[in-house]
């Protein structure tokens, strides 16, 4: 899919006040720093659109960006940081949890997982709530860049190993992302595009 719009719409922390178009919408989420921001805007040909920071946990809102006038794509707050109050904590458990039960327009979440760490405890429960709920997603691998091929696919198997050895069959369809050589674009966006047209 060739990327002709991205704008940002409106951000807020309830989910009956995100956009009504009736449209599909593709939601990223993962732990603080794992590299969402960077990968939203290597996804859509931006530099700013989704504030990159070197200060976890500071997109705290449902941020929803329109692509091509066609679909939506969602930042949503980063979860399992450390620097936040547990208060501030609860709140956003709370509204990220309305938002993934209430929204309905919601076609697929992609979970983001850094490539180089093993599956941590926050992540795979937050694909379990996923799971429960009857909530499609992906997994994206971030940052692999940072790693060389042997070890990325090592790091996979892991992961897949420790997936289907607990909750889950097979692993969920997965893409293998970098924001620095935009490896995994073309292939995310083509698999957007293939469900936008179904
Ligand atoms: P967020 O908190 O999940 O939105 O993460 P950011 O996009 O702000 O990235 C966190 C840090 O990781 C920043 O220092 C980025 O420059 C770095 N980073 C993000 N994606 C990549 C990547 O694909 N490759 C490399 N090498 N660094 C990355």
């Amino acid at each position: 899919m060739k990327i002709k719009s991205a704008s940002f719409v409106i951000s807020n922390s309830d989910v009956s006040k995100c956009p009504k178009d009736r449209i599909p919408e593709y939601a990223f989420i993962g732990r603080s720093n794992v590299g969402k921001s960077s990968l939203i805007n290597m996804l859509t040909n931006q530099n700013k659109l989704a504030k990159t920071s070197g200060r976890p946990g500071k997109t705290q809102l449902i941020n929803h960006f329109k692509i091509n006038d066609s679909w939506f794509l969602v930042d949503l707050p980063g979860y399992g940081y450390a620097r936040v109050s547990k208060t501030i904590k609860k709140t956003f458990q709370g509204f990220i949890k309305k938002y993934f039960l209430q929204r309905e327009q919601l076609i697929c979440t992609f979970v983001l997982v850094d490539c180089r760490h093993e599956p941590q405890k926050v992540d795979l429960e937050f694909m379990e709530f996923l799971g429960e709920n009857g909530i499609p997603f992906c997994l994206v691998f971030t940052k692999s860049d940072k790693l060389k091929l042997s070890e990325l696919n090592r790091n996979i198997q892991q992961y897949s190993k420790k997936m289907t050895n607990t909750l889950w069959e097979e692993m969920p369809p997965y893409f293998v992302t970098s924001a620095t050589s935009s490896d995994g674009k073309e292939e995310l966006l083509k698999y957007i595009e293939e469900i936008n047209n179904r």
